[in-house]
């Protein structure tokens, strides 16, 4: 009577577990795809912070990014050049 309901009770119980062992991976594999996107986000973020805007520079040509540049009434200019 006993060891019927220790044998009904174990296969559930092994149920159990491989339930938990199948949720445990699908979470371990929901997480890392999350990861990988997340990932994939910031690598696309910092692609676009790569181009920056640029002007040119009246004086000597040079390209420079547009928040380095100087703006005066004729045109943007780097810092070396900035008209006295
Ligand atoms: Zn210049």
């Amino acid at each position: 009577m006993l060891w019927q309901v220790q044998s009904k009770g174990e296969a559930p119980m092994a149920r159990l577990i491989i339930l938990g062992l199948v949720v445990a991976a699908v979470a371990f594999v929901v997480r890392r795809l999350a990861q990988r996107a997340a990932r994939r986000r910031d690598t696309a973020a910092q692609e676009e912070k790569r181009f920056t805007p640029t002007v040119r520079c009246t004086r000597c040509g040079a390209y420079l990014d547009r928040s380095r540049a100087l703006s005066h009434a004729d045109g943007h200019t780097c810092p070396e050049h900035a008209p006295e």
